[in-house]
């Protein structure tokens, strides 16, 4: 299907993007990799009168340790995240999450930022930011603001950008030493959107010990979910079996999952327990390392 007519505009600058957000309000939407705002248009599901195409904007895209922060451009590409050495060595979770999505084709253009400001539950970078305890970059008339993850999803398909904002990076904080992290995603085929993923990232002390936990989960409610519950249940412990076992298991029942053509809600519950104790047991295999 062709989307219909829009006015196309090319910002050279942040600003200047802003400045055309303020003047179209709600007729006005980003456009960074298109991948999921351009199909909405195919399927009039999205109608903007204009479209604002950041892509020429420099500087937006790069990955780079900041301050004891990984800090990721919004513009910066899933492909990006793939063929980066920072982040396959210190952030595998993030690794891990970017190679589930879509295909080859859509991770050269689909952009984290978009992933996060779509707010959409069943996208995957949501739950592994939450998982990490990132923060993110809100760029609007009065300058940068930084949002906590926790404060982003709001319901479904809004978040807390402001409609004059734009998501200008992605802040996580570096994990001590003896962290690891893991993303695993159930899907119907390769590139699907998840039936269920979950999100792991732990840190340990010199025993073994958890001091920080952090559990995202994927497309099993109406906004991502973070396992609070279940994080807590493992800090203070070692993560062994019974450990692990009862996480899985008061992570399954944190999640919130409808029944639809991906399956009944009590399979993807189970689902979460069994993704949990996977994502788990991985993300301790790598802190160990
Ligand atoms: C075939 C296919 C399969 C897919 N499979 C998956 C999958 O498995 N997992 C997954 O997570 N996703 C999947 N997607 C969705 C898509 O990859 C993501 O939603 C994508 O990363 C969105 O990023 P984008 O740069 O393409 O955003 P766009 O499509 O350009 O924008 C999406 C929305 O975010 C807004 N926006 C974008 N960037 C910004 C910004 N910097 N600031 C403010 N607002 C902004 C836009 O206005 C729009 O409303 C799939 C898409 C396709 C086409």
């Amino acid at each position: 299907m062709i989307p219909p007519a829009f006015e196309y505009l090319r910002p050279s600058t942040i600003k200047e993007a802003v400045g055309m957000l303020q003047q179209h309000g709600d007729a006005a939407k980003i456009l960074s990799g298109g991948q999921s705002l351009i199909p909405m248009m195919k399927l009039r599901l999205a109608r903007p009168e204009y479209i604002i195409d950041i892509n020429r904007i420099p500087g937006l895209e790069y990955i780079k340790e900041d301050g004891g922060y990984l800090a990721i451009g919004g513009l910066t590409r899933e492909a990006d995240l793939e063929a980066s050495d920072l982040i396959r060595t210190r952030f595998p979770i993030i690794h891990d999450t970017a190679g589930f999505i879509a295909d080859p084709q859509v991770r050269n253009m689909a952009t984290v930022g978009g992933n996060l400001a779509h707010g959409d539950p069943a996208n995957d970078h949501p739950a592994t930011m939450l998982a990490l305890g990132a923060q993110v970059v809100a760029t609007g008339p009065g300058g940068s603001r930084t949002i906590g993850i926790d404060d982003f999803f709001l319901s479904l398909f809004a978040t807390a950008l402001k409609g004059d904002e734009i998501l200008t990076e992605i802040r996580i904080p570096m994990p001590p030493a003896r962290s690891g992290g893991a993303y695993f995603k159930l899907e119907r085929k390769v590139g699907d959107f998840a039936t269920v993923g979950v999100a792991a990232q732990v840190s340990l002390d010199d025993k073994g010990v958890c001091h920080k936990a952090g559990l995202g989960l994927t497309n099993v409610g109406g906004t991502p979910i973070r396992a609070r519950k279940a994080e807590d249940s493992l800090k203070g412990k070692a993560l062994d079996d019974p450990a692990i076992e009862s996480a899985a298991q008061i992570a399954s029942a944190e999640s919130g999952p409808s029944s639809d053509l991906r399956g009944p809600a009590d399979y993807k519950k189970a689902m979460v327990k069994e993704l949990t104790r996977r994502a788990l047991k991985r993300a301790v295999e790598r802190a160990g390392k």
